[in-house]
């Protein structure tokens, strides 16, 4: 069988891709540019002969997938921008990630009726209410969403960007429920995702999101233990199995998964840097070792444990792999 992965190039799905490769599957990786396109194959090398790539240079055009969709059996959609500090949110957040979501879905629809599962690279950020704050004991599930409404969308850039990813996972439900397609839809809706970078990076100054929250740690710009700003996290290669699974499972359709490790605070992080890296100790803040966490919101994974049959990797196991990837670059 053959997937197509949207958005190729990215930190999740290269790893994404790699999952599907390595479980005999065709993909098709869609990218912006010719440049990008050489830089996928180089991730997936040893693959060549399973990977093609189509460029499609602005998801949030009309018909941008109408080609790339033809001739396979699946679409996993992880394209979408994650930035905390975009200028335009219109032109930068909202266009490409809800029109991206349902230009994708409607070219599935009249262009390809060999699909039959669409899975979306979802986010917590759906299912967070970021005006609670900590939440403490508060356990969030699949039923919760962000309650951000358009008008308060452009508060700032961060709920800009919990508010893009909230709209385009509701743009995909109305879109199936308008539209009845033949293929089923499942989310998956991971918090912050950490862990190795596989991608092709030229620099660790263009690093994803995520990854330069924590490649912030170690490279000596930040004398104190910073605050977090979200407070779940999640393991890459789950997240990965996560997309193969939800992909393969029947009764996955129609569903959303929240997908989890634990709780986590950038002292603990730090703690694990200082022991495990002597060498970055003196670039990594040393705050208050040892530090609990404090009290906070969780999420349950159980729809995904006993649905998808998803196991989570421990959090040092991510933060050691992290870095020494952050390392090799
Ligand atoms: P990356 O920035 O590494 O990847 C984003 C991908 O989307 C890239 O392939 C990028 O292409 C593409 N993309 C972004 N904006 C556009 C656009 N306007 N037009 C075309 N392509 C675009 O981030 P992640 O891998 O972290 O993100 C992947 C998905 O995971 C996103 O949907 C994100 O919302 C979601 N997610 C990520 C989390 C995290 O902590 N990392 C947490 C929860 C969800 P290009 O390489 O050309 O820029």
């Amino acid at each position: 069988a053959t997937v197509l992965v949207t958005g190729a190039s990215g930190f999740i799905a290269a790893h994404v891709v790699a999952a599907f490769l390595r479980n005999g599957y065709n993909v098709r990786g869609t990218v912006r540019s010719e440049k990008s396109a050489a830089e996928v194959r180089q991730t997936h090398a040893d693959y060549a002969s399973q990977l093609s790539i189509s460029i499609v240079p602005d998801i949030a055009a009309p018909h941008a997938f109408d080609e790339a969709v033809k001739g396979v059996n699946g679409i996993i959609h992880t394209a979408s921008p994650f930035v905390l500090n975009a200028n335009d949110y219109e032109k930068e957040l909202f266009q490409p990630a809800i029109q991206g979501t349902t230009s994708i879905l409607k070219a599935a629809q009249e262009h390809n009726p060999d699909v039959r599962r669409v899975v979306i690279t979802g986010s917590f950020a759906s299912v967070l209410d970021p005006s609670k704050g900590l939440r403490p004991g508060y356990v969030y599930t699949e039923a919760d969403w962000n309650p951000v409404t358009v008008e308060e969308a452009g508060t700032n850039g961060s709920i800009a960007y919990l508010a893009s990813k909230t709209f385009a996972e509701q743009a995909a439900w109305k879109y199936v429920k308008d539209n009845k397609p033949n293929f089923s839809v499942t989310t998956l809706l991971p918090p912050m995702v950490f862990g190795p970078v596989v991608h092709h990076v030229k620099d660790v100054d263009s690093l994803n999101t995520s990854s330069a929250d924590i490649y912030r740690l170690i490279n000596g710009s930040e004398t104190e233990v910073p605050v977090n700003a979200f407070w779940a996290f999640v393991d890459v290669r789950d997240v990965a199995a996560a997309h193969v699974l939800a992909f393969e499972k029947p009764e996955a359709a129609g569903q959303r998964y929240l997908l989890y490790t634990s709780p986590y605070s950038y002292q603990q992080f730090c703690d694990i840097i200082r022991e495990k890296f002597p060498q970055l100790r003196e670039t990594t803040p040393m705050g208050t070792p040892g530090a609990p966490i404090p009290p906070v919101y969780t999420l349950d994974t159980s729809k995904a444990v006993q649905q998808l049959g998803m196991k989570f990797r421990p959090l040092e196991e991510t933060i050691v792999d992290t870095v020494e990837s952050f390392l090799k670059i």
